[in-house]
């Protein structure tokens, strides 16, 4: 299988699996995970027709959205604090925010580029020690933070789910979209009409996310690898 090929087909699977939950195609953005490549690679997924992009290293976003400036590029990987100007500088949207001092960070370089940078928060629903991401009971103040700063919009919440148990998964999905809605419903009705992203679902556990509303599915391994993946 190419690349190409590859891509086609997850993103016919990710509309038809939307549709099946009674959803547009078009609310399930395919983020096409392109960390484990380089960039001439990103080509042949945009020729596949890939728009959306993740990278998890500052570094490797920088030269991949200047080789590729027309394309979104979604930041999702551990901020750093001495990198998050070029973070800013690159991302559309920065997925694994879960730290109030480098919400006002972000704003202040947001500002200073004239932007404002739209931010998920990272939860880890499940709690497992090894996963970045902050409480629950956390994201709730968090958002509140972010409201407050003129360069950041929180938009939604991200998580990742413990890997090997479809009914973890699914908890996790499930836990990370009620959480969405409860902190949407104390939001005012401009803020919350913009706070509807969830960031959920890899090559592993993708269909889970959407069954649980995911409004963009992060996948890597399933589009750049050329070995076949092997589901559980
Ligand atoms: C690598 C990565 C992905 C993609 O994972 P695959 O299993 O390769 O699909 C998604 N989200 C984050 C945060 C990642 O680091």
């Amino acid at each position: 299988m190419s690349i190409g090929e590859n891509y086609r087909r997850i993103a016919s699977q990710v509309a038809d699996c939307a549709q099946e939950q009674g959803r547009d195609a078009g609310q399930v953005c395919l983020i096409a995970v392109s960390k484990t490549v380089d960039a001439p690679v990103v080509a042949q997924a945009i020729a596949a027709g890939a728009h959306d992009f993740g990278e998890n290293r500052p570094e490797c976003l920088v030269q991949k959205a200047q080789a590729y400036p027309d394309q979104n590029w979604h930041f999702i990987g551990n901020i750093q604090s001495r990198r998050i100007g070029d973070i800013v500088e690159h991302a559309c949207l920065i997925h694994s925010l879960f730290q109030e001092s480098h919400a006002r960070k972000i704003s202040s370089h947001a500002a200073s580029l004239g932007k404002v940078q739209d931010v998920l928060i990272e939860v880890n629903v499940s709690g497992e020690e090894s996963k970045g991401g902050c409480t629950p009971a956390q994201a709730i103040d968090l958002v509140r933070c972010c409201l407050e700063l003129p360069g950041v919009r929180p938009r939604g919440l991200m998580t990742m789910a413990p890997q090997g148990s479809r009914e973890e998964a699914l908890r996790t999905f499930q836990g990370l979209a009620q959480l969405r809605d409860q902190i949407r419903s104390a939001m005012e009705p401009d803020d919350a009409a913009v706070f509807n992203e969830l960031s959920m679902g890899m090559s592993e556990d993708w269909p889970e996310a959407i069954a649980c509303g995911a409004t963009m599915v992060r996948i890597g391994r399933a589009i750049f690898s050329e070995e076949p993946l092997v589901l559980k």
